[in-house]
């Protein structure tokens, strides 16, 4: 078995940016916090235009990763790429 992410459940409350300021609820883009266990760094995963799944870059190496959104995934909000 390889250590794939596993789907993640698409969840309301991730599109708060931590900071509520005032400018309304622009496109609200949701992203996941994910940290690249290649470079032991942490980045953020914005999701797709097709709200399909979250996709992120390594900030140092530039690997790619893309987590599917569906159903029956994991609800946590901070992931892991091993
Ligand atoms: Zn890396």
């Amino acid at each position: 078995m390889k250590d794939e992410p596993a789907y993640i459940v698409d969840i309301d409350d991730l599109e708060q940016d931590g900071r509520g300021e005032s400018r309304g609820r622009a496109v609200g883009r949701r992203w996941l916090g994910i940290r690249f266990d290649c470079c032991n760094t942490y980045s953020r995963m914005y999701s797709n235009t097709a709200g399909t799944a979250y996709v992120g870059r390594c900030p140092k190496c530039t690997r790619r990763l893309s987590v599917p959104i569906g159903p029956g995934g994991t609800a946590q909000r901070f992931f892991r790429a091993s």
